[in-house]
């Protein structure tokens, strides 16, 4: 072998430990990689919400949502393991957890056991979590993220479990379930002794504030809006977002528009768009603050549809919409899912409610 040949041989290892060197880091390395991942993810469930609210609330907002401003959509089923139909307590599980439970169970599967929820997943990661909602925040949909119930209806044993829970941030109705008690337990008590600040108002935060927050702005639901609760549900969301985002490690916040549901069983169009309007301006404020952050994937979608709206008639301009009901329950509908961020493209195409769970913890390293 003559010298030059040996030196390029040697050159050709170097060069081959050079690529070796790299691939090891770009798989270790998380900041290297090609695909984007978020170190935040809003995840906001309109509850009750497909594809008529959607364009209902849209007309009636003059043509636009701030929804538009997601860059990809895909589908859900939402079926249960118990029926075809599910209910908000089964829908919410399969999101918060990957797994199939049957209607009424919060957080526990078809036998009972605990199934653990991605908040507690991103608590043990050193995320800072919150649940935003408009219902109590013992209700089905925030519950399912904090609580293990076999029966949803279990609001004081829901209550205890977010005592516990190391949230950051919960904004929502339902104080008697923490203070005014069957067993007489003083919940607030145990919060504050935590170091949470308790409240009713959001302006009961100082600007300067550090630390856990729990506003219970109402005693149990919070009004609607066409009842005077105004713009809570925006200012909640960038609140708990400007709180959450002072983490370097990330955060998982939740935020429902609960009321959807509600206006559609009732069967009320007019509710409905006032809900879901108000539930925009909310997502409108996940999608600003995701612009700017940049690391933040906001996901968009519902647990099921409720009232079987149809949309006989409307006009863009004037915003009128005419909504015909076909039912006072939950039906089968695939629901969309949008997103907005790094990883929103895994939310295109068509899957099962509990790939959502596999998706964002699969993006938050959670799994
Ligand atoms: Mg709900
Ligand atoms: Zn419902």
């Amino acid at each position: 072998m003559t010298t030059s040949s040996k030196h390029s041989a040697s050159r050709l290892a170097m060069v081959g430990l050079i690529i070796f060197v790299i691939a090891i880091s770009c798989t270790t390395d998380r900041s290297k990689r090609r695909e984007p991942k978020p170190r935040n993810i809003v995840l906001m469930l309109g509850d009750g919400m497909g594809v008529a609210q959607i364009y209902a609330g849209m007309t009636a907002n003059g043509g636009h949502l701030s929804l538009e401003g997601c860059t990809y959509v895909g589908f859900q089923k939402t079926y249960s393991a118990s029926s075809y139909i599910t209910d908000s307590g089964a829908s919410a599980t399969a999101m918060a957890t990957g797994r199939k439970t049957h209607n009424g169970a919060i957080a526990v599967d078809t036998s009972g056991h605990r199934l653990k929820t991605i908040i507690e997943m991103a608590e043990e990661a050193g995320l800072s979590t919150g649940l935003v909602a408009t219902s109590t925040i013992t209700h089905a949909t925030p519950a399912s993220f904090v609580a293990h119930n076999p029966d949803r209806g279990k609001y004081e044993e829901i209550a205890l479990d977010f005592a516990g829970a190391g949230l950051e941030v919960i904004i929502g109705g339902g104080r008697n379930h923490f203070s005014e008690r069957e067993d007489g337990l003083d919940l607030i008590a145990q919060f504050r002794g935590n170091g949470y600040l308790v409240t009713d108002r959001i302006e009961g935060v100082e600007p300067g504030h550090q630390g856990p927050i729990a506003i219970f702005t109402d005693s149990l639901p919070m009004p609607p809006v066409l009842k005077g609760r105004g713009d809570l549900l925006p200012r909640a969301t960038e609140m708990a977002i400007g709180r959450l985002a002072v983490n370097e490690k990330g955060f998982f916040l939740m935020v429902e528009g609960s009321q959807i549901d509600w206006a559609c069983h009732d069967n009320n169009t007019e509710y409905l768009v006032s809900e879901m309007i108000d539930f925009d301006v909310a997502i409108g404020k996940a999608i600003d603050f995701a612009r700017k952050n940049r690391e933040t994937l906001v996901i968009v979608t519902g647990d099921h549809e409720t009232g079987a709206l149809a949309i006989e008639n409307g006009h863009m301009e004037s915003g009128e919409v005419s909504g015909l009901f076909g039912s006072e329950g939950h039906t089968g509908v695939m629901i969309p899912v949008f997103a907005y961020g790094p990883g929103a493209e895994k939310f295109a195409g068509i899957y099962e409610n509990t790939d959502i769970f596999d998706k964002m913890a699969g993006l938050l390293d959670l799994d």
